[in-house]
């Protein structure tokens, strides 16, 4: 079977077609170009996924990933920040069906992340797994006994929503001291750039200031590290998982922070196993084919 799997986020939407064996067929990137609102992300999300499907006209149906919290049932998105202005009420499900008359089914971009870790990357073989990822802001998302947890309004996982310092800094929710305040990539340059009164254009290079042991900087990290380490552990209280995966743009520099990472892990009481995860920004799409092909088989099962 061939499916395509779609990703849309603030910044690009990605797309591919890949078989039920994982492997690759063709894949493509463009622009969301989100400011200009929800019509132009419909057209592009259009655009993407005709250009796959005139490439490869026998796949049997398209998963996709967005960012936002979506109602996987009916396919449509309950919940959207202005990163994508006017996303939030669109059903995606039923736009996509419409264009293509292919089965469609819509999840939670972090939903989707961990499915595709769990299929090809990080978490494989595994059943029971929560996924972080840090970057622009923080995503999260749960598997359960093999099953993705979602909750009973389609918003659990929003780990990054979890407050870490009470009273802390106000968050973009209307929450004070949310977990993606201090643990974002965007939060560490925030704090590199406090730290340092100069600007960074990005975490890398924050990253290699850590690496030359700039003294702030330094401060910056271990701080981030031991509320990192805070985080990973009252997940592992909360879930026990069998690993926590951490995914996102922060861990694409992991070389210069993992292993003091580790260190700081150790000293908490909860023995838990961390991984990086293995596919970078194709998680997404990759967990979004594995979603349709999971959803085609089932409903195969059950002889509709
Ligand atoms: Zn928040």
């Amino acid at each position: 079977m061939k499916v395509a799997g779609i990703d849309i986020g603030g910044t690009s939407i990605k797309g591919m077609v890949i078989d039920d064996h994982g492997k690759m067929l063709h894949s493509l990137k463009i622009d969301t170009e989100s400011s200009l609102g929800r019509d132009h992300i419909v057209e592009n999300l259009k655009k993407i996924v005709g250009e796959l499907h005139s490439a490869h006209q026998d796949i049997a149906g398209v998963g996709i990933g967005t960012a936002g919290r979506v109602n996987v049932a009916t396919g449509e998105v309950v919940y959207a920040t202005a990163n994508l202005p006017g996303w939030q009420g669109t059903n995606v499900k039923k736009i996509i069906e419409h264009h293509l008359n292919l089965p469609v089914v819509v999840d939670n971009d972090a939903n989707t992340a961990l499915m595709g870790e769990q299929w090809l990357g990080a978490g494989r073989n595994l059943k029971d797994i929560t996924m972080l990822t840090l970057g622009t802001g923080v995503g999260g998302a749960n598997l359960v006994n093999g099953e993705i947890f979602r909750g009973a309004h389609w918003s659990g996982g929003e780990w990054g929503h979890v407050i870490l310092i009470p009273n802390g800094l106000p968050c973009n929710c209307g929450q004070k001291g949310c977990m993606e305040q201090y643990l974002s990539g965007n939060a560490l340059v925030r704090f590199a750039e406090k730290a340092t009164n100069q600007s960074y254009e990005s975490g890398v290079k924050v990253m290699e200031d850590y690496q030359n042991s700039r003294k702030e900087i330094v401060s910056v990290i271990e701080e981030y590290i031991a509320h990192l380490s805070v985080v990973i552990t009252n997940l592992s209280n909360g879930l026990d998982p069998q690993a926590v995966i951490i995914g996102g743009g922060v861990i694409e520099s992991k070389e210069f922070w993992w292993d003091a990472f580790l260190k700081a892990l150790k000293k908490s009481a909860v023995p838990v196993e961390v991984r990086p995860a293995l596919l970078g920004n194709m998680a997404g799409s990759i967990g979004a084919a594995k979603l349709i092909i999971d959803t085609i088989r089932n409903t195969h099962e059950n002889g509709f």
